[in-house]
């Protein structure tokens, strides 16, 4: 099998398991136990994890709360911040091509009688900053704008709408997830008030992840979505996942080190791989911009060409469509509804999602693999290829 589905988890890199082995069986105190040197260890290696989480954006130590992982992250950050701004106001702007657990989020709130403005992206998968201008009022609490998409990978310029959203006295939730390790992110230069992360779309494992809540500059104040023993400065009660954590933090203390190298291999991989299928053959287009871009995502349509029956001919290579499979029929992606693209032009999408330890053989394969399938299929449509590829 060669896996190409980096965007919807990772491998757990091996440096990170063996960090995190210890955790499990000879040091398994809980970390708010205060009173011997089982709960002061796990203290301090959360404390560590929690230093090199933070050191990977920017952020202070303090400013990090672990939590379940992403969608818990988002659930506090966007919950939690309209509930504590009450007073302010109850809007809250977000983009049409958000992951659904922010997404999903905002809808919540709508039926607990928030007001929510939902922007369509440019057809590149940027938003339009002065649209984003045109949709803050006075009342507006927060903007929630994703760092780099999961499907297209298409990054946004999160400097400049953070910068937007302190000149306007707005909050900024910026779910990083995919950006996070991949490409450099600075909490300060980005102007991010809550953003969250996951470790296992970073080689760390899963069920972990952590909101930054910015300190200073403003003060960002939540309210707890989980109630309980007050963990994590009282945003987020329940006893802290150790061997979680330490992966969390060694997979960050490993993207520190390695992500420039990383970030440039990833990229010569994803550009062989498009070149390489565009050669081989006609009507691959893709999604999305190649400028602003994560180095290891590529999202192409193979015109004429269903997704879901290509990754049916290719079953030794793990790839996505980002279709959603409701009761009876297929749904394409909502991000790809969101840029515009046709049906047809959705359902013929794929994406794939290079990682740390895929080899350039493996794309060179892919690219064969998936070339005879899409010739294969395409030889099977009644009219033939030219009326699909213009
Ligand atoms: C995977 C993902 C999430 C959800 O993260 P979990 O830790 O799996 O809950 C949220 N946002 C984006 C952009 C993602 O890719």
């Amino acid at each position: 099998m060669i896996y190409l589905d980096n965007h919807a988890t990772t491998a757990v890199d091996p440096r990170v398991l063996e960090a995190m082995l210890p955790w499990f069986s000879d040091k398994y105190g809980n970390a708010a136990s205060r009173g011997h040197r089982f709960g002061w260890e796990a203290e301090k290696a959360v404390d560590l994890a929690r230093r090199r989480v933070a050191h990977l954006c920017g952020a202070g130590a303090r400013e990090i709360a672990f939590t379940s992982g992403a969608t818990e992250a988002d659930n506090l950050a966007i919950k939690g911040a309209m509930e504590a701004a009450r007073a302010k106001g109850k809007h809250v702007v977000t983009v049409a091509t958000e992951h659904k657990a922010v997404l999903d989020t905002v809808k919540h709130l709508e039926r607990q009688g928030c007001l929510a403005t939902v922007l369509l992206p440019r057809p590149d998968g940027q938003i339009d900053l002065d649209a984003l201008a045109a949709a803050l009022r006075p009342d507006t609490v927060l903007v929630s704008v994703m760092y780099a998409n999961n499907e297209i990978g298409t990054v946004q310029p999160v400097a400049e709408i953070g910068a937007l959203c302190h000149e306007r006295g707005v909050f900024f939730h910026c779910d990083a997830v995919q950006a996070f390790g991949k490409i450099p992110i600075d909490v300060e230069r980005d102007h991010i008030d809550l953003m969250s992360l996951s470790a296992h779309k970073m080689y760390g494992p899963k069920g972990v992840g952590a909101l930054y809540v910015r300190k200073r500059n403003p003060r960002v104040q939540i309210a707890a979505q989980i109630d309980g023993g007050g963990h994590e400065s009282g945003m987020r009660s329940g006893t802290l996942n150790v061997p979680g954590i330490v992966g969390f933090g060694e997979a960050s203390g490993w993207c520190s080190k390695e992500m420039e190298e990383e970030a440039a291999w990833e990229t010569t991989l994803r550009d062989r791989l498009l070149h390489g299928l565009q050669a081989a053959v006609e009507g691959v287009e893709v999604n999305g911009t190649m400028e602003h871009r994560l180095p290891g995502n590529l999202n192409v349509s193979f015109a004429g060409v269903d997704a879901e029956s290509l990754l049916i001919a290719l079953p030794d290579v793990a790839l996505s469509t980002g279709s959603a499979c409701t009761s009876a029929t297929v749904e394409p992606s909502h991000v790809l509804k969101a840029l515009g693209l046709s049906r047809d032009r959705a359902h013929s999408s794929v994406r794939f999602g290079i990682g740390r330890f895929n080899t350039a053989e493996e794309i060179e394969e892919v690219i064969g693999k998936v070339a005879a399938a899409v010739r294969k299929l395409r030889a099977m449509l009644p009219a033939g290829l030219d009326s699909f590829v213009v």
